[in-house]
């Protein structure tokens, strides 16, 4: 037996956990206790996690070592061990959302996506912090705690899933699951440095995940390889009855084992509305270096453009929250939440949603009512609504050209706590490159730029629907030139 696994974890991927466990070099128990192990020391700087589950990872984990002296293998994400965002079911664990209103809320069942983890054999170390019902860029919007980047801890981790990008980040999990709105998988992604997939609009079931906005929602994996990502995307995906936005599409081979003649034959569009005044200079010179890498492997870059990338963010600030204030109706203090005594039904739901929602909360649902109001509904919601057709075409258009688009992922690398709290509009900015995405229902991952000194920074590639082959493929050559 290998005792090394207790002194290193770093540097171990799914896939190299998949082969030690077949190997027998060490079992999946001693590998969840040393991450427990390394937890408890490395946590209380960085604040990751808001609840660790032991006792649940260390009965999964005696179950993948029985299979394996069963003679039936680890399973395909057999022993790894795992951080989920607190905004995923975990049947019987509790699931916060950041949020004060559901601080006591347990969960009745499993989301999908929980279950498919399981049935792969994975591990759940906990529940990672997060901005308030995913609402932010800098997960200072928890109601619970601050946590730190690990890259350097007076900065933010971005958000909204930074608790679970900086446990990835900081080899407290291997692989982590986040939601992503209008970046927040990738945004963190990019901040912490590690890798960070949004899957196409219906790839992966949403159902028991807490719901932001509906029609931009979707839940992708943080690991420390494009690869990882890969294999992950497809034990997440698929059709899910208990999710009528699912689609029935099956990834094909070339998601996991990409051909390199068939990536030097991907097109690459550089969209110019992403190379703005607002660009940390840096990232843009670091941007034509990922371009001069691409060279390298065979790839074809091109300038294109995305007209109206421009419109983006305002219309994001207005869906948003359109469907934010009908989501979070349900946290009544009646159906989820707290509940504060009261003298009548009204008084009962003002009550619990003043204490238990936080300030960006409550603005987004003052924001998702004005908007959906009658009088408004036509001016804002209704013309929102045809903006976002037009960035839908944007991408349509551009896809006709070229089959992957790159970009920079954040206009500037982690900034430093409290630096925008107190400025929303500030913050919104963070999410400019990313936002398009959402809106448009494309895939996109989040790649750390390699051979970087200083703060991670990323790099976006986005491709067609179900094309997420294309953008990891590239991403797995990309990797494999600094290897
Ligand atoms: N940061 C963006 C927002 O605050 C995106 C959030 C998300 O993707 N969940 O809305």
């Amino acid at each position: 037996m290998n005792r090394e696994i207790y002194m290193n974890i770093k540097g171990l991927t799914i896939k190299k956990i998949h082969h030690d466990l077949t190997k027998k070099e060490y079992s999946s128990r001693e590998l969840t206790e040393a991450f427990f192990n390394h937890i408890k020391k490395e946590d209380a700087k960085i604040g990751a996690f808001l609840d660790l589950s032991e006792n649940m990872a260390m009965r999964q984990a005696e179950e993948v070592d029985k299979n394996i002296s069963a003679g039936k293998g680890p399973g395909v994400l057999g022993g790894v061990p795992m951080a989920i965002k607190d905004n995923i079911l975990i049947e019987g664990l509790r699931c916060t959302a950041a949020s004060k209103i559901l601080k006591d809320y347990k969960a009745a069942y499993n989301a999908t996506v929980i279950n498919k983890l399981r049935l792969a054999g994975a591990i759940f170390l906990g529940k990672t912090n997060m901005d308030e019902f995913a609402m932010g860029s800098s997960t200072e919007n928890s109601a619970f705690q601050v946590t730190h980047n690990p890259h350097d801890l007076e900065r933010v981790p971005g958000g909204s899933s930074g608790g679970s990008a900086a446990a990835v980040a900081s080899e407290m999990a291997i692989a982590a699951l986040g939601s992503d709105t209008g970046g927040s998988i990738r945004q963190p992604a990019a901040l912490c440095g590690t890798v960070g997939l949004k899957p196409t609009y219906g790839a992966v079931s949403r159902y028991g995940v807490m719901a932001m906005a509906s029609s931009l929602d979707q839940i992708g994996p943080f690991t420390k390889t494009v690869e990882d990502a890969a294999l992950l995307l497809k034990e997440l995906s698929g059709q899910d009855p208990m999710d009528s936005t699912s689609a029935s599409f099956k990834f094909g081979a070339d998601l996991l084992s990409p051909n390199i003649e068939d990536i030097k034959k991907l097109k690459v569009g550089i969209p110019e509305e992403y190379f703005v005044e607002g660009l940390d200079k840096n990232i843009a010179a670091k941007m034509n270096e990922v371009v001069k890498d691409f060279e390298k492997l065979g790839i074809k870059t091109k300038k294109i453009s995305l007209p109206h990338t421009k419109y983006a963010l305002s219309c994001y600030y207005i869906i948003m929250p359109a469907e934010v204030s009908a989501n979070l109706s349900r946290f009544d203090g009646i159906r989820y939440g707290t509940r504060e005594k009261a003298d009548n039904l009204i008084d009962l739901y003002k009550k619990n949603r003043e204490s238990g929602f936080g300030a960006e909360s409550k603005r987004r649902i003052l924001l998702g009512t004005f908007v959906l109001s009658s009088g408004y509904y036509d001016a804002y919601y209704a013309k929102a609504q045809k903006a976002r057709a037009l960035i839908r075409k944007d991408f349509d258009e551009a896809f006709k050209e070229v089959d992957v688009i790159l970009t920079p992922v954040t206009p500037t690398p982690a900034f430093k706590i409290g630096e925008k709290s107190d400025d929303p509009l500030a913050m919104y900015l963070s999410d400019i490159f990313t936002i398009p995405v959402n809106l448009a229902g494309v895939p996109a991952v989040s790649i750390p730029v390699k051979n970087n000194s200083g703060l991670p920074i990323g790099f976006q590639l986005i491709g067609k629907h179900f094309r997420e082959a294309d953008i990891l493929g590239i991403g797995q050559f990309y990797e494999k030139l600094y290897n």
